[in-house]
């Protein structure tokens, strides 16, 4: 039953394509999703700058919603229909790994390996008209949230993940470094949780959305010494818990120092460069700090952010910069790596 699609990829340095192609027939349990929101995530923004290299075409797109087209055989009909409208995960583990056992399914060893599919391109592959997927990796959604909102159900499943690896408890502190998308998110997170919520941020716009979605507290690192500031709010001691949200090195000491005695500090952003950085190990033991960091999403993460979404706890709207319909996807690329814009997201 081989199908027409129709797939943006990326086909050479910031140039992006729109490849027709055909998917594969649907194995038992699998259903056909019409897509109808894909979000640009980092990843997509690296591979179309060459900052991340992949066999080009590659197509991106793991942060997708769209509604059920076709139920393949052995799909249970009392559960699923089709116009069912979902969200979907992407993200590939491969269940038989050491972390997969282990219910760590984030950390896979296969997680960049997902096997192709015959006649369709490499990459997460949610940047098509149509995509095949296995119901375990469908979320409902209701009438009353968009696809837009639903399509960032990922990245908020990223910080469900990183929030959750923080422990926070009532009344905590929890500083926020970076006021990015996934700033926002912790900040959104960090505040249901009930914590005192301080965001260090350059931007004056960001640091005004932080304070709306929830910050105690916003300043600029570059007006107060973070460190000293943070310090004073806390009584001197520092606070509970800090996520640095930014891919700049030189944060992370200045984040072991913003910590109070006993508290965590989450790298959340990933490096790109990866500059080594002096931290103290002194620090370390003589506070007891617990350094750590945090790296996409589990599935259970992406339950608990599908239902955020749905019960309408957390708000994505705030996070959407703007949509663009399918076939401009070459002006929503060149719009998602404009320094400062949150979310870019394809429209079907
Ligand atoms: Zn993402
Ligand atoms: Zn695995």
């Amino acid at each position: 039953m081989a199908l027409k699609i129709k797939t943006i990829a990326v086909t050479g340095l910031k140039t992006i394509g729109i490849l027709d192609l055909e998917t594969p027939d649907l194995r038992r349990g699998e259903v056909l999703i019409k897509v109808h929101a894909a979000a640009l995530c980092t990843l997509e923004q690296r591979i179309f700058q060459g900052e991340v290299k992949m066999p080009l075409p590659c197509t991106g797109g793991h942060e997708v919603s769209g509604e059920i087209a076709l139920l393949g055989e052995g799909v249970n009909p009392k559960k699923w229909a089709i116009g069912n409208r979902v969200a979907v995960r992407l993200l590939y583990n491969c269940g038989e790994c050491y972390y997969c056992r282990t219910g760590r399914t984030n950390m896979c060893e296969r997680a960049l390996k997902k096997p192709v599919r015959e006649g369709l391109l490499i990459g997460p592959g949610g940047l098509c008209d149509y995509i095949i997927v296995e119901t375990k990796d469908l979320f409902l959604i209701p009438e009353s949230v968009s696809y837009e909102e639903a399509a960032l159900t990922e990245p908020l499943a990223c910080c469900v993940h990183s929030i959750n690896r923080g422990n926070l408890q009532f009344g905590e502190t929890v500083v926020i470094i970076g006021g990015g998308i996934m700033g926002q998110n912790h900040v959104m997170l960090a505040k249901r949780k009930g914590c005192r919520v301080i965001v260090s941020e350059v931007d004056a716009n960001r640091r005004k959305l932080a304070r709306q979605l929830g910050a105690d507290i916003t300043f600029n690192p570059l007006e107060h010494e973070p460190v000293e500031y943070v310090r004073s709010l806390t009584d001197g001691r520092g606070a509970e818990c800090v996520f640095n949200t930014t891919s700049i090195p030189s944060v992370v000491p200045q984040a072991i120092e913003m910590a109070g005695k006993g508290g965590s500090v989450i790298q959340y952003s990933s490096m790109h460069p990866d500059v080594p950085t002096p931290i103290s190990p002194q620090k370390l033991h003589g506070n007891e700090i617990i350094l750590t960091g945090s790296i996409s999403p589990n599935a259970e993460d992406f339950f608990v952010a599908n239902r955020l979404i749905n019960y309408g706890i957390i708000d994505m709207k705030p996070l959407i910069a703007k949509a663009f319909p399918f076939e401009e996807a070459q002006k929503a690329f060149e719009a998602s790596i404009v320094p400062g814009t949150f979310r870019v997201i394809i429209k079907n």
